[in-house]
Protein backbone atom coordinates (compact mmCIF):
# COMPACT_ATOMS: atom_id res chain seq x y z
CA UNK A 1 0.00 0.00 0.00
CA UNK A 2 1.08 3.78 -0.61
CA UNK A 3 1.89 5.91 2.45
CA UNK A 4 0.66 9.12 2.50
CA UNK A 5 4.14 10.29 4.04
CA UNK A 6 6.66 10.11 6.61
CA UNK A 7 5.58 10.82 10.40
CA UNK A 8 8.63 11.39 13.00
CA UNK A 9 7.58 11.20 16.37
CA UNK A 10 9.61 11.06 19.49
CA UNK A 11 9.75 10.58 23.23
CA UNK A 12 11.21 10.36 26.39
CA UNK A 13 12.80 7.24 27.89
CA UNK A 14 10.27 6.69 30.64
CA UNK A 15 10.56 3.08 30.98
CA UNK A 16 6.87 0.95 31.29
CA UNK A 17 3.98 2.65 30.00
CA UNK A 18 0.86 3.21 31.67
CA UNK A 19 -2.47 4.02 30.98
CA UNK A 20 -1.66 8.02 30.12
CA UNK A 21 1.08 7.38 27.80
CA UNK A 22 -0.73 4.61 26.26
CA UNK A 23 -4.09 6.81 25.40
CA UNK A 24 -2.04 10.01 25.03
CA UNK A 25 0.32 8.76 22.07
CA UNK A 26 0.98 5.09 22.02
CA UNK A 27 -2.26 4.20 21.00
CA UNK A 28 -2.07 6.67 18.15
CA UNK A 29 1.66 5.57 17.10
CA UNK A 30 -0.20 2.07 16.22
CA UNK A 31 -2.49 3.65 14.22
CA UNK A 32 -0.71 6.30 12.00
CA UNK A 33 1.19 3.07 10.83
CA UNK A 34 -1.66 1.79 8.69
CA UNK A 35 -1.09 5.44 6.69
CA UNK A 36 2.35 6.54 6.72
CA UNK A 37 5.62 5.55 7.17
CA UNK A 38 6.46 5.88 10.49
CA UNK A 39 9.85 6.83 12.74
CA UNK A 40 9.61 6.80 16.33
CA UNK A 41 12.41 8.09 18.21
CA UNK A 42 12.66 7.23 22.05
CA UNK A 43 14.50 10.54 22.74
CA UNK A 44 17.75 9.22 25.45
CA UNK A 45 19.43 12.97 25.06
CA UNK A 46 16.65 14.91 25.47
CA UNK A 47 16.19 13.37 29.20
CA UNK A 48 19.33 14.35 29.90
CA UNK A 49 18.55 17.74 30.17
CA UNK A 50 16.41 17.45 33.17
CA UNK A 51 17.25 13.95 34.47
CA UNK A 52 18.84 13.79 37.64
CA UNK A 53 20.29 10.39 37.46
CA UNK A 54 20.53 8.01 34.34
CA UNK A 55 21.11 5.39 36.74
CA UNK A 56 17.66 4.09 34.98
CA UNK A 57 18.04 5.02 31.50
CA UNK A 58 19.06 2.01 29.60
CA UNK A 59 15.96 -0.19 31.34
CA UNK A 60 13.68 2.14 30.73
CA UNK A 61 14.48 2.82 27.39
CA UNK A 62 14.17 -0.76 26.86
CA UNK A 63 10.86 -1.41 29.07
CA UNK A 64 9.52 1.34 27.18
CA UNK A 65 10.30 -0.40 23.81
CA UNK A 66 9.06 -3.36 24.74
CA UNK A 67 5.62 -1.77 25.73
CA UNK A 68 5.22 -0.53 22.58
CA UNK A 69 5.72 -3.55 20.62
CA UNK A 70 3.41 -5.59 22.78
CA UNK A 71 0.96 -2.04 22.26
CA UNK A 72 1.37 -3.01 18.25
CA UNK A 73 4.21 -1.01 16.81
CA UNK A 74 5.63 -3.04 13.70
CA UNK A 75 9.31 -2.90 13.42
CA UNK A 76 9.63 -4.72 9.80
CA UNK A 77 7.91 -1.64 8.51
CA UNK A 78 8.57 1.11 11.71
CA UNK A 79 11.78 2.42 12.45
CA UNK A 80 11.80 2.65 16.40
CA UNK A 81 15.47 3.42 17.38
CA UNK A 82 17.32 5.32 20.45
CA UNK A 83 17.90 9.07 19.28
CA UNK A 84 21.80 8.45 20.73
CA UNK A 85 22.42 5.69 18.60
CA UNK A 86 22.28 8.45 15.31
CA UNK A 87 25.06 10.33 16.13
CA UNK A 88 24.19 12.64 12.94
CA UNK A 89 21.47 14.17 15.19
CA UNK A 90 24.04 16.08 17.12
CA UNK A 91 25.79 17.44 14.24
CA UNK A 92 22.36 18.82 12.51
CA UNK A 93 21.62 20.24 15.74
CA UNK A 94 24.65 22.32 15.92
CA UNK A 95 24.50 23.71 11.93
CA UNK A 96 20.65 24.68 13.09
CA UNK A 97 21.49 26.70 16.48
CA UNK A 98 23.72 28.76 14.26
CA UNK A 99 20.47 29.97 12.42
CA UNK A 100 18.28 30.27 15.43
CA UNK A 101 18.12 33.49 17.61
CA UNK A 102 18.81 32.99 20.93
CA UNK A 103 16.06 35.27 22.30
CA UNK A 104 13.61 33.28 20.28
CA UNK A 105 14.76 30.28 22.30
CA UNK A 106 14.91 31.80 25.90
CA UNK A 107 11.27 33.66 25.12
CA UNK A 108 9.23 29.99 24.75
CA UNK A 109 7.33 29.00 27.61
CA UNK A 110 8.65 25.39 27.58
CA UNK A 111 11.99 26.75 28.76
CA UNK A 112 10.75 28.99 31.23
CA UNK A 113 8.47 26.40 32.72
CA UNK A 114 11.72 23.98 32.53
CA UNK A 115 13.67 26.90 34.42
CA UNK A 116 10.68 26.88 36.48
CA UNK A 117 10.86 23.46 37.47
CA UNK A 118 14.56 22.60 37.40
CA UNK A 119 15.76 25.92 38.92
CA UNK A 120 18.75 24.48 40.17
CA UNK A 121 20.13 23.00 36.88
CA UNK A 122 19.27 25.23 33.62
CA UNK A 123 21.76 24.21 31.50
CA UNK A 124 22.05 25.23 28.02
CA UNK A 125 20.94 21.99 26.53
CA UNK A 126 17.53 23.10 27.95
CA UNK A 127 17.96 26.02 25.89
CA UNK A 128 18.70 24.02 22.81
CA UNK A 129 15.93 21.45 23.14
CA UNK A 130 13.46 22.67 20.43
CA UNK A 131 16.77 23.01 17.85
CA UNK A 132 17.88 19.30 19.04
CA UNK A 133 13.84 18.79 18.42
CA UNK A 134 13.80 20.44 14.82
CA UNK A 135 17.07 18.26 13.74
CA UNK A 136 15.35 14.86 15.36
CA UNK A 137 12.44 15.79 12.58
CA UNK A 138 14.33 17.28 9.52
CA UNK A 139 17.33 14.69 9.62
CA UNK A 140 14.79 11.82 8.80
CA UNK A 141 13.10 14.26 6.37
CA UNK A 142 9.65 14.10 7.67
CA UNK A 143 6.95 15.63 6.27
CA UNK A 144 4.49 14.94 9.47
CA UNK A 145 4.16 15.15 13.30
CA UNK A 146 1.42 14.06 14.85
CA UNK A 147 0.79 16.47 17.73
CA UNK A 148 -1.79 17.59 20.27
CA UNK A 149 -3.13 21.58 19.95
CA UNK A 150 -0.60 22.09 22.69
CA UNK A 151 2.24 20.89 21.11
CA UNK A 152 1.85 22.88 17.54
CA UNK A 153 3.99 25.72 18.82
CA UNK A 154 6.81 23.15 18.73
CA UNK A 155 6.40 22.30 15.36
CA UNK A 156 5.59 25.96 14.58
CA UNK A 157 9.26 27.11 15.76
CA UNK A 158 10.92 23.61 13.72
CA UNK A 159 9.26 25.02 10.48
CA UNK A 160 10.71 28.48 10.57
CA UNK A 161 14.09 26.80 11.93
CA UNK A 162 13.82 25.27 8.59
CA UNK A 163 12.71 28.65 6.40
CA UNK A 164 15.82 30.03 8.23
CA UNK A 165 18.31 27.34 7.52
CA UNK A 166 17.10 27.14 3.91
CA UNK A 167 16.61 30.66 3.50
CA UNK A 168 20.14 31.08 5.08
CA UNK A 169 21.80 28.80 2.46
CA UNK A 170 19.83 29.49 -0.47
CA UNK A 171 18.75 25.42 -0.37
CA UNK A 172 15.58 23.50 -0.05
CA UNK A 173 17.74 20.30 1.95
CA UNK A 174 15.56 20.47 4.58
CA UNK A 175 11.75 19.89 4.65
CA UNK A 176 9.47 21.92 6.54
CA UNK A 177 7.15 19.27 8.63
CA UNK A 178 3.30 19.72 8.39
CA UNK A 179 1.14 19.74 11.66
CA UNK A 180 -1.00 17.07 12.23
CA UNK A 181 -3.48 18.02 14.47
CA UNK A 182 -4.15 14.71 16.79
CA UNK A 183 -6.49 14.38 19.61
CA UNK A 184 -4.08 14.02 22.45
CA UNK A 185 -6.28 12.70 25.50
CA UNK A 186 -5.88 14.63 28.72
CA UNK A 187 -6.03 11.50 30.88
CA UNK A 188 -5.95 12.33 34.82
CA UNK A 189 -4.40 9.74 37.69
CA UNK A 190 -6.17 8.22 40.16
CA UNK A 191 -5.86 10.96 42.27
CA UNK A 192 -8.32 12.21 39.89
CA UNK A 193 -6.53 16.02 39.95
CA UNK A 194 -3.29 15.89 37.86
CA UNK A 195 -2.03 14.28 34.86
CA UNK A 196 -1.06 10.58 34.89
CA UNK A 197 2.47 10.55 35.76
CA UNK A 198 4.71 8.10 37.17
CA UNK A 199 6.24 11.09 38.61
CA UNK A 200 3.03 11.97 40.87
CA UNK A 201 2.89 8.01 41.51
CA UNK A 202 -1.16 8.33 40.21
CA UNK A 203 -0.48 5.93 37.45
CA UNK A 204 -1.32 2.18 36.20
CA UNK A 205 0.72 0.46 34.38
CA UNK A 206 0.11 -1.48 31.45
CA UNK A 207 1.95 -4.47 31.93
CA UNK A 208 0.76 -4.28 35.83
CA UNK A 209 -1.08 -7.87 36.87
CA UNK A 210 -4.76 -7.99 36.82
CA UNK A 211 -4.35 -7.84 40.92
CA UNK A 212 -2.40 -4.81 41.07
CA UNK A 213 -4.64 -3.41 38.45
CA UNK A 214 -7.54 -3.50 40.14
CA UNK A 215 -5.82 -2.71 43.78
CA UNK A 216 -4.97 0.92 41.58
CA UNK A 217 -8.34 1.35 39.96
CA UNK A 218 -10.01 0.43 43.87
CA UNK A 219 -7.92 3.80 45.14
CA UNK A 220 -9.37 5.93 42.33
CA UNK A 221 -11.01 8.98 43.48
CA UNK A 222 -14.41 9.21 42.22
CA UNK A 223 -17.13 12.23 42.76
CA UNK A 224 -15.88 14.11 45.87
CA UNK A 225 -19.13 15.12 46.80
CA UNK A 226 -20.51 11.61 47.20
CA UNK A 227 -19.89 10.64 50.63
CA UNK A 228 -21.96 7.58 50.84
CA UNK A 229 -23.27 5.14 48.81
CA UNK A 230 -26.91 6.18 49.31
CA UNK A 231 -25.54 9.49 48.24
CA UNK A 232 -26.61 10.66 44.40
CA UNK A 233 -23.26 10.76 42.27
CA UNK A 234 -22.29 12.88 39.15
CA UNK A 235 -20.48 10.99 37.00
CA UNK A 236 -19.24 14.32 34.93
CA UNK A 237 -17.24 14.97 37.71
CA UNK A 238 -16.04 11.38 37.94
CA UNK A 239 -12.44 10.20 36.73
CA UNK A 240 -13.59 6.57 36.73
CA UNK A 241 -16.26 7.00 34.60
CA UNK A 242 -14.22 8.95 32.12
CA UNK A 243 -12.85 5.86 32.06
CA UNK A 244 -15.54 3.64 31.83
CA UNK A 245 -16.39 5.56 28.58
CA UNK A 246 -12.78 4.90 27.27
CA UNK A 247 -12.64 1.08 28.00
CA UNK A 248 -16.53 -0.12 29.02
CA UNK A 249 -19.60 -1.34 26.10
CA UNK A 250 -21.87 1.40 25.79
CA UNK A 251 -24.65 -0.80 27.50
CA UNK A 252 -22.70 -0.55 30.87
CA UNK A 253 -21.81 3.34 30.67
CA UNK A 254 -25.47 4.03 29.71
CA UNK A 255 -26.41 2.33 32.90
CA UNK A 256 -23.58 3.73 35.33
CA UNK A 257 -24.24 7.27 33.92
CA UNK A 258 -28.03 6.82 35.38
CA UNK A 259 -27.68 4.68 38.18
CA UNK A 260 -24.96 6.99 39.65
CA UNK A 261 -27.15 9.50 39.40
CA UNK A 262 -30.09 8.04 41.73
CA UNK A 263 -27.92 5.97 43.70
CA UNK A 264 -28.85 2.76 42.40
CA UNK A 265 -24.79 1.57 42.22
CA UNK A 266 -22.18 2.26 44.57
CA UNK A 267 -19.25 3.56 43.63
CA UNK A 268 -17.13 0.23 44.73
CA UNK A 269 -18.84 -1.88 42.50
CA UNK A 270 -18.83 1.15 39.60
CA UNK A 271 -15.01 0.47 40.00
CA UNK A 272 -14.97 -3.12 40.25
CA UNK A 273 -16.28 -3.19 36.84
CA UNK A 274 -14.02 -0.69 35.32
CA UNK A 275 -10.96 -2.65 36.58
CA UNK A 276 -12.63 -5.74 35.02
CA UNK A 277 -13.43 -4.15 31.82
CA UNK A 278 -9.69 -2.78 31.59
CA UNK A 279 -8.16 -6.20 32.61
CA UNK A 280 -10.25 -7.83 29.78
CA UNK A 281 -8.66 -5.03 27.36
CA UNK A 282 -5.33 -5.41 28.49
CA UNK A 283 -5.41 -9.29 28.40
CA UNK A 284 -3.96 -9.09 24.37
CA UNK A 285 -0.86 -6.69 25.36
CA UNK A 286 0.08 -8.38 28.54
CA UNK A 287 0.16 -11.56 27.14
CA UNK A 288 2.21 -10.01 23.77
CA UNK A 289 4.11 -8.38 26.45
CA UNK A 290 5.33 -11.64 28.41
CA UNK A 291 6.40 -13.30 24.64
CA UNK A 292 8.41 -10.66 23.46
CA UNK A 293 9.84 -10.06 26.88
CA UNK A 294 10.87 -13.81 26.96
CA UNK A 295 12.99 -13.86 23.84
CA UNK A 296 16.59 -12.52 24.72
CA UNK A 297 17.70 -9.41 23.67
CA UNK A 298 14.78 -9.16 21.15
CA UNK A 299 13.61 -5.58 21.70
CA UNK A 300 17.48 -4.59 22.02
CA UNK A 301 18.08 -6.17 18.51
CA UNK A 302 15.01 -4.44 17.07
CA UNK A 303 16.12 -0.96 18.41
CA UNK A 304 19.81 -1.68 16.59
CA UNK A 305 18.05 -2.80 13.23
CA UNK A 306 15.98 0.61 13.84
CA UNK A 307 19.43 2.72 14.68
CA UNK A 308 20.60 1.17 11.36
CA UNK A 309 17.41 2.25 9.09
CA UNK A 310 17.33 5.55 10.69
CA UNK A 311 21.26 6.15 9.95
CA UNK A 312 20.73 5.22 6.52
CA UNK A 313 18.47 8.33 6.04
CA UNK A 314 20.51 10.64 8.22
CA UNK A 315 23.56 10.00 6.72
CA UNK A 316 22.16 11.07 3.09
CA UNK A 317 20.70 14.03 4.94
CA UNK A 318 24.45 15.21 6.56
CA UNK A 319 25.70 15.27 2.98
CA UNK A 320 23.13 17.07 1.68
CA UNK A 321 23.45 19.82 4.24
CA UNK A 322 26.95 19.63 4.31
CA UNK A 323 26.72 20.40 0.61
CA UNK A 324 24.16 23.39 0.96
CA UNK A 325 26.20 24.93 3.69
CA UNK A 326 29.42 24.52 1.35
CA UNK A 327 31.36 23.30 3.96
CA UNK A 328 34.98 21.92 3.35
CA UNK A 329 35.27 18.91 1.46
S1 LIG B 1 -20.77 5.35 40.85
FE1 LIG B 1 -19.10 5.34 39.37
S2 LIG B 1 -19.41 7.15 38.14
FE2 LIG B 1 -20.63 7.41 40.00
S3 LIG B 1 -19.29 8.57 41.38
FE3 LIG B 1 -19.04 6.37 41.85
S4 LIG B 1 -17.30 5.74 40.62
FE4 LIG B 1 -18.01 7.68 39.79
Amino acid sequence: MVKKGRVFSGARPTGRQHLGNYLGAVKNYVALQDDYECVYCIVDVHALTTVDTTENLQDNTIEMAIDWLAAGIRPEETIVFVQSHVPQVMELHTYLSMVTPLGKLTDLPTFKDMVRQHPDNVNYGMVGYPVLMTADIVLYKADIVPVGIDQAPHVEFSRETVRSFNYRYNTKVLIEPQIKHTEVLKVLGIDGREKMSKSLNNHIELAATPEETTKRVREMVTDPARQRKTDPGNPDVCNVFSMHKIFSPKAEVDMINVECRRAGIGCVDCKLRFANNLNSHLEPFRARRAEIAAKPNYAQDVLHDGAKRARAIAEQTIVEVREAIALPK
